[in-house]
């Protein structure tokens, strides 16, 4: 029998190509959104990419704790993905309630399901965030975390702690898996999924394809006077194919009962800075576009450098970043033009 992984937000960006990665292992997935932050794009392109037109999906809010609960009575769930949650960082600063009510209401809930049918494994996607601004780089999971420098961020630290205490008073029943994302880019290669964000983009890569498929003017690059080789900000750009599959590792690790503590966290990152300057140069080469890009002011709140050691996950969950930040980027840009119908 096959074993059944529930991805809460499974439509949105991360969600779906998890599922797609998840199915080809050869998992079942229940898929469930509430598509308050995304359309139904995605979770077609995730039905035409695997072939699988009866995928299972849950329309439902896990805010609403009787729904979240249904799910796992409905099905038996072996393991549990939350990706539902709001992540826009601006956002979080103006409307704090918003982000603490979603994000934590919404985890709780589907961690009192997990109890009620009697345990589960529980992963949740975490963030670099948590890290802050790191004194040393690279980071491992024993970095200490710094205090968030949003509502956002503090949501991901609060729900990190929420999980591991309920692990620990669980007795065994609910196990959990924390994987820190460094920035996940780029699109599945078929270009039938990727990020899809609403109205202005906040990230990098898709404010890039975005200005340069002309959606968008100029592309500000926030700053650089930064103490970095280039006075760019360095980031870890990881694959989201390849941060994908991270989480199929981390699943079957719980499911084969390989953890060597109820919870455990796990850098998703591939260990290469690359800077803001280096990002944009190698998207207008290997693309073969031009892009109309200034230097603006610093972003508030943004870190100078960070990336990650990734040696953990490498030994422990047998898993490597593989794609070149250049196919990366080539991704990203068949998916702008695969949204432009080009
Ligand atoms: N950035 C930029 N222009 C933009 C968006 C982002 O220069 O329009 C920079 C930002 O300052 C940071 C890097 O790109 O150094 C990555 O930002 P993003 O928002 O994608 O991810 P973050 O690391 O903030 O989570």
């Amino acid at each position: 029998m096959k074993k059944t992984v529930l991805v809460s937000g499974g439509a949105g960006f991360i969600g779906s190509h998890v599922t797609v990665e998840l199915l080809q292992a050869g998992y079942e997935v229940v898929v469930a959104d509430n598509f308050s932050n995304c359309d139904r794009t995605c979770f077609e392109g995730v039905k035409k990419i695997t072939g699988r037109e009866d995928l299972p999906l849950e329309v439902v809010d896990f805010c609403d704790e009787a729904a979240a609960k249904a799910i796992f009575h409905k099905y038996h769930i072996d393991a549990v993905i939350h990706f539902a949650a709001f992540k826009a960082v601006g956002e979080s600063v103006a409307e704090p309630l918003k982000y603490y009510k979603n994000n934590l209401v919404s985890f709780m809930n589907v961690l009192e399901a997990a109890s009620e049918v009697g345990g589960c494994n529980v992963l949740f996607s975490s963030s670099a965030t948590v890290y802050g601004e790191p004194e040393k780089v690279p980071v491992t999971e024993d970095t200490p975390r710094q205090p968030a420098m949003s509502p956002y961020g503090n949501t991901k630290t609060m729900c990190e702690d929420i999980l591991q205490d309920t692990v620990k008073a669980s007795g065994g029943a609910i196990k959990g898996i924390l994987l820190r994302y460094f920035n996940p880019i780029g699109a599945h290669p078929s270009a039938l999924i990727g990020e899809l964000p609403r109205g202005v983009p906040n990230n990098l890569v898709p404010f890039i394809t975005q200005t340069a498929i002309g959606k968008r003017e100029c592309l500000s690059i926030f700053g650089n006077d930064y103490p970095t080789p280039d006075g760019t900000c360095l980031r870890d750009y990881i694959d989201i194919v390849d941060l994908a599959r991270a989480h199929v590792f981390a699943v079957t690790r719980m499911m084969e009962g390989k953890m060597k503590k109820p919870c455990e966290i796990f850098n998703v990152g591939t260990g290469r800075p690359v800077s803001v300057m280096e990002l944009v140069n190698a998207f207008q080469k290997v693309n073969g576009v031009k892009l109309n890009y200034k230097i603006a002011a610093r972003r508030p709140g943004d870190v100078t450098a960070i990336w990650a050691d990734p040696t953990l996950a490498n030994n422990e969950l047998g898993w490597k970043a593989e794609r070149s930040v250049e196919d990366t980027l080539k991704s990203a840009w068949a998916w702008e033009c695969h949204l432009a119908g080009k």
